[in-house]
């Protein structure tokens, strides 16, 4: 494909104030505004928890716009600074001098610069230069085009995978399909992000180190590790599976940690959620599967979940709390039933304006917390090398254990979002040419 054969307009997906409106609209497609930008065709765009905020109106958004900030696709243009190396470029990212129009691109939902300090130090998704796709400043990817400021930070291309991962080869990316890998753009990641907080928290980590925190505190019998999970949507899901992932791996490798046990306990108050993630810990084959501890799923009942809770852990609460929704009631029981000393980690939008407890509630019980937005590009090696390992979970369409539900065109997104936003469908792919 060459530069410069793209059609006036294109189809996109716009949302308009105060909430619950969304059309499908023809509209100009998006140009090169800067010598850095590129042109995307988007092949699949995914709808996600967080564009429910929008949706809502809970965004505190007053300006009509386009939506969606997960796709995949290929380049079809490419600003003017995208040209084989010269000696000038040496500081900047690769990609510049890399990436070719036709190559094969994944998103992360926020675009990065790769040349700031943020950047430099691992924090993508907070770079001052940074935009989230599908906001007010910048286009969504639920549209047939889509325009990436900064793209040779921005973008991955899976034309050499070595790039991202070493354990990747051309071999793994062929066997993967476009619907998993529009899982890179946000919710794996953003799961892993969650998952790898919760592990690595020093309060945590004493836990299923067995060493204590800090030092002088050392347990006579270390409590169970037990994060818990909140708000088992495809997030929720991804953010499972990567804890997993993780526990499982250091049990195969590590000298450094004891055999520890656990009990994952996942929670969420509507049945489909509850049964689909109870299908995909069914699905997963693993031989430590089962060997130190196990998923438990539950809802419903508050105080029976409380009480379980409770009875599980001798009164004490769950060694962490992992709130994958980014809803204040969820927060809220995850700093009643986090233990003293636990961790809080919250990965989800809040669109509450107040959190709901007191300083005087943290201090009593010395909770520490988490919040905030997933730095993709950083996530992304680990969160492809558990999507290569998960195609179980990640590599099917519409099964009861799959992630994705389904793929539609972009004319049924006002239904896929009303149907979505009622919980009546799980996570929905778009495809702008069906
Ligand atoms: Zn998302
Ligand atoms: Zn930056």
């Amino acid at each position: 494909m060459s530069q410069g054969q793209l059609p006036p307009t294109h189809k996109a997906v716009r949302w308009y104030p105060p909430s619950f409106d969304i059309r499908v609209v023809e509209e100009d497609i998006p140009k090169i505004e800067h010598p850095d930008d590129a042109i995307v065709k988007v092949k699949l765009a995914g709808l996600c928890g967080s564009d429910l905020h929008i949706y809502r109106g809970h965004g505190g958004i007053e300006k009509e716009h386009s939506c969606g900030h997960e796709f995949v696709g290929f380049v079809v243009k490419l600003g003017d600074n995208f040209r084989p190396k010269v000696e000038e470029d040496d500081d900047r990212p690769s990609l510049y001098g890399t990436l070719k129009v036709g190559d094969r691109v994944v998103a992360p939902f926020t675009v990065s610069c790769g040349e700031c300090h943020v950047c430099r130090v691992g924090y993508t998704c907070r770079c001052p230069s940074g935009l989230l796709f599908g906001s007010p400043f910048l286009g969504g990817g639920q549209a047939q085009y889509v325009r990436v400021p900064l793209a040779g930070a921005t973008l991955f291309s899976l034309e050499s995978p070595q790039t991202i991962s070493k354990t990747l080869s051309p071999e793994n990316i062929k066997n993967i399909n476009d619907a998993s890998l529009l899982l890179l753009s946000d919710i794996l990641p953003t799961g892993l992000f969650g998952a790898i907080q919760v592990l690595n928290h020093p309060k945590v980590k004493s836990v299923w180190g067995g060493k204590g925190w800090p030092g002088v505190f050392l347990p006579s019998s270390p409590s169970p590790l037990l994060p818990r999970g909140q708000g088992w949507g495809p997030v929720g899901i991804c953010a499972l599976v990567s804890l997993l992932e993780l526990i499982w791996s250091v049990e195969n490798t590590s000298n450094l940690y004891r055999e520890f046990k656990y009990k994952i306990i996942a929670i969420d108050l509507l049945d489909s959620r509850r049964r689909k993630a109870e299908a995909v810990y069914e699905r997963i084959q693993h031989p430590a599967k089962g060997r130190n501890g196990d998923v438990v799923v539950l809802g419903g009942d508050v105080d029976d979940l409380k009480g379980k809770v409770r009875e599980w852990t001798g009164g004490v609460g769950c060694t962490a709390v992992l709130e994958a929704v980014g809803h204040a009631d969820a927060l809220e029981l995850g700093v009643e039933l986090v233990r003293v000393f636990g961790a809080v980690t919250s990965i989800g939008v809040h669109g509450a304006g107040q959190i709901p407890f007191t300083g005087r509630q943290l201090y009593n019980k010395n909770i520490s917390f988490d919040f905030g937005r997933c730095p993709v590009r950083s996530m992304f090696p680990a969160a492809f090398e558990i999507l290569v390992k998960r195609q179980d979970v990640f590599g099917e369409i519409g099964t009861e254990s799959s992630l994705i539900d389904r793929i539609t065109g972009l004319d049924e997104a006002p239904e896929m979002y009303r149907q979505f936003e009622r919980g009546d469908v799980g996570k929905v792919l778009f495809d702008p040419w069906k």
